[in-house]
C-alpha cells in the first residue's frame, strides 16, 4: 500500500497543530507534532541545568538524550524523555522559549530529524513543524505552508493565556512571537522557509474548520491521483 506524507510548516500561532490534529483524525493519518520533540529536549536541558546558550555543552549532552514518541488510547501523541512521559510539561512559556533557542543548534536537530523520518516511513502522517517540507520530508506528497499575520497570531496567543487566567500584555505577546519568528527564519540550520511547491494558506480570516477542510481536500486530491 502507498504511504502518504503531509508536511505542514509555518510560524508560531498559525494554527498548525490544531489544524493538523483535526485533519489527521478525519483522514485517519497519524499526527506528528515535531515542536513537542524540541520542547522535550528543552525540558532535558532545564532539568539538567544546562545553559541554553552553551552550544558546546548542549552538543555534548545530545549524544545521550533518549526521546521516544508513543500514542495513547485517544490517539494523542505522548513524548517520552529518558523513558518518562513529559507531555504535560511541554506547553509552558519557559519550555517554549528554551526550545526556540536550542533548536538553532545542529546537534539538537540531527537526532530529532532522524526520528521524524523513521516515523513517517511506514505510515500515513501529517507532520507539522518549521523544516518539514524543506528538510525532514522533502518528498512529502502534500506540502502546506500555514501562516497568519503576526497581529492575528499574537491575538490568538493572548486570548489563550487570558482564558487560562494568565495576566499578560498584548504588545509583549506580539513582540515575543515576532522574536521567535525572526530566530526561526534566520537561523543557519534548517530555517523556516516556504518551499516553492508548498500550498500557502493564510489563516488570518479563516475558521479552524475551513482550514482543516482545505487541508483534507488537498490530501484527498493527491490520493485520488493514485486510484
Ligand atoms: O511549534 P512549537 O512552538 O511547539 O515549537 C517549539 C520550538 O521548536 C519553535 O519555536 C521552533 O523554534 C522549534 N521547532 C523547530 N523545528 C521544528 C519544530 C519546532 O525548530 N520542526
Amino acid at each position: 500500500m502507498r504511504i502518504y506524507n503531509v508536511a505542514i510548516d509555518g510560524p508560531a500561532g498559525a494554527g498548525k497543530s490544531t489544524i493538523a490534529k483535526k485533519a489527521a483524525a478525519e483522514l485517519r493519518f497519524v499526527y506528528i507534532d515535531t515542536g513537542a520533540m524540541y520542547r522535550a529536549m528543552a525540558v532535558y536541558f532545564l532539568d539538567h541545568g544546562i545553559d541554553k546558550n552553551d552550544e558546546q555543552a548542549i552538543s555534548e549532552a545530545c549524544k545521550d538524550i533518549d526521546i521516544e514518541i508513543k500514542y495513547d488510547a485517544g490517539n494523542t501523541q505522548r513524548v517520552f524523555l529518558e523513558r518518562v512521559d513529559v507531555t504535560d510539561r511541554l506547553r509552558t512559556q519557559e519550555v517554549g522559549d528554551t526550545a526556540s533557542v536550542i533548536s538553532v543548534y545542529k546537534d539538537v536537530r540531527k537526532n530529532l530529524v532522524a526520528l521524524q523520518r523513521r516515523l513517517a516511513e511506514s505510515q500515513n502522517v501529517i507532520m507539522d513543524g518549521r523544516d518539514i517540507a524543506s528538510v525532514v520530508l522533502p518528498y512529502a506528497e502534500v506540502k502546506i505552508y500555514l501562516t497568519a499575520s503576526s497581529e492575528v497570531r499574537a491575538k490568538r496567543r493572548y486570548d489563550e493565556l487570558i482564558a487560562k487566567g494568565i495576566e499578560c500584555d498584548f504588545n509583549a505577546v506580539k513582540n515575543e512571537i515576532e522574536e521567535r519568528d525572526w530566530r526561526d527564519m534566520h537561523r543557519e540550520n534548517s530555517p523556516l522557509v516556504r518551499v516553492p511547491e508548498a500550498v500557502l494558506i493564510d489563516t488570518s480570516d479563516m475558521t479552524i474548520d475551513e482550514v482543516a477542510q482545505k487541508v483534507i481536500e488537498l490530501v484527498k486530491e493527491e490520493m485520488a491521483k493514485d486510484i
